[in-house]
């Protein structure tokens, strides 16, 4: 497992930036000799924020990336300039992270769409820097609000294998032939922990530019057929497809028969995988000549598409991509599926209002109104400020 490219989890520690601290300064000019407090407000600290990136398949990156800091918010500064705001730091993971707090064990939130972003550690809010604090009884505050603290959070973050089509067949079906004959990119996918299965993926081009994810998880059906244990790791994978292209061979000696061995192996395991579109692909079709394709063609399953293919010939590879697409991209896949094709947004905003999974307390505001200038010597003024008033 230690050299493999497939990774589906990960622990990562997480810490937003501090706040920087309000300044209280004093304005200081030649022939100014008592100028007001001037000091500015305190930069905010970084955010993370997490990002779905549909280029990415493994939570590999992140196995080398296992403290994910932000930096913090800088001092303000005399003249009311603010300081600067810590650099936020983006996690880009796969389509379908799933992440949890490390230490409850509480699931937080799952990232689905590419260019989603999830806010996760808010960074600490600058403090204000003094000038806010003047009032008609105390014109010279030499108070200003410390920045808000970080926020320090351990996440696991697990990855449920997507793909918009997973292959279900016996082995034999001609299931790898088929993704290696009509994907563009066969990212190497290693040892499968746990399983040792490996699930493989490939993305399959589809008229002009559009790009779907086929997985090829091989023991669906052979493992369950075996009595292996597949357990619920397998499980988390498969149901996120959207569609199920089940594969029968030509050559099988009853084509209607292994579709619905299939399909109820498929029950068995999860009933809820009976709900998905399927398709049924009728594989290594250059073994039939016309008279017995027509045989097969009139003792097909009822109600499920059915295409003849070879992934050898190429023949009737453009129709059961044709028939794929427009099931991944039917209404009702669309409602209760989450990978989308959207553009990726590379602008990057978060709003001052956003939530966040994980934020500062917002402070109680404090009434100075009423604060003379003894009581703020007593409660603000420290030895270490660097500022000393007039
Ligand atoms: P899998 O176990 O379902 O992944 O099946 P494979 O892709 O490994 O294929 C099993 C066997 O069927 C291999 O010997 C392939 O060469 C053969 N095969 C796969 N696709 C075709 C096809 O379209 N036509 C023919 N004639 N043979 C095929
Ligand atoms: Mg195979």
């Amino acid at each position: 497992m230690a050299d493999s490219n497939f990774i589906d989890y990960v622990k990562i520690l997480c810490r937003s930036g501090k706040g920087g601290a309000g300044s209280r300064h004093f304005h200081r000019a030649k022939y100014i000799p008592k100028g007001g407090p001037d000091g500015g407000d305190g930069g905010r600290g970084g955010h993370i924020i997490l990002k779905g990136n549909r280029h990415m398949w493994t939570l590999l990156p992140l196995r080398y990336r296992r403290h994910v800091f932000a930096t913090n918010g800088q001092s303000g500064g005399e003249n009311r300039s603010t300081g600067k705001d810590g650099e936020d730091q983006i996690i880009e993971v796969p389509i379908g992270t799933t992440v949890f707090d490390a230490d409850s064990g509480d699931f937080l939130c799952e990232v689905t769409e590419d260019g989603e972003e999830i806010k996760l550690l808010r960074g600490g809010k600058g403090g204000l820097g003094n000038w806010h604090f003047a009032t008609a009884t105390n014109r010279a505050p030499r108070y200003a609000q410390p920045g808000q603290p970080a926020i320090e959070k351990a996440v696991v973050l697990e990855l449920k294998l997507l793909g918009d089509v997973g292959l279900v067949g016996f082995p034999n079906a001609g299931k790898s032939t088929l993704l290696s004959a009509i994907s563009a990119a066969k990212p190497k996918i290693a040892d499968y922990p746990f399983t040792t299965m490996e699930p493989s993926l490939g993305i399959v081009d589809y008229r002009g530019g559009k790009s779907f994810v086929m997985a090829d998880i091989p023991g669906i059906i052979e493992g369950a057929s075996e009595g292996k244990g597949l357990g619920l790791r397998f499980l988390r994978h498969i149901e996120r497809n959207a569609v199920l292209l089940f594969m029968v061979p030509a050559d099988s000696d009853d084509i209607r028969k292994d579709y619905e061995i299939l399909l109820k192996e498929l029950k068995e395991f999860n009933p809820e995988l009976a709900d998905k579109s399927r398709v049924l692909a009728i594989s290594k079709s250059d073994m039939l000549d016309d008279e017995l394709r027509e045989e097969i063609a009139k003792d097909l399953p009822e109600g499920v598409p059915t295409v003849f293919i070879s992934a050898v010939t190429g023949q009737g590879l453009t129709e059961l991509k044709d028939l794929l697409w427009r099931e991944i991209n039917s209404e009702e896949n669309k409602n209760n599926f989450t990978i989308t094709h959207r553009k990726l947004d590379t602008r990057h905003r978060v709003q001052e209002e956003d939530d966040f999974i994980f934020e500062q307390e917002e402070p109680e505001e404090d009434d100075y109104s009423n604060m003379t200038d003894e009581d703020w010597n007593e409660e603000f003024w420290d030895e270490e400020s660097t500022v000393n008033p007039e």
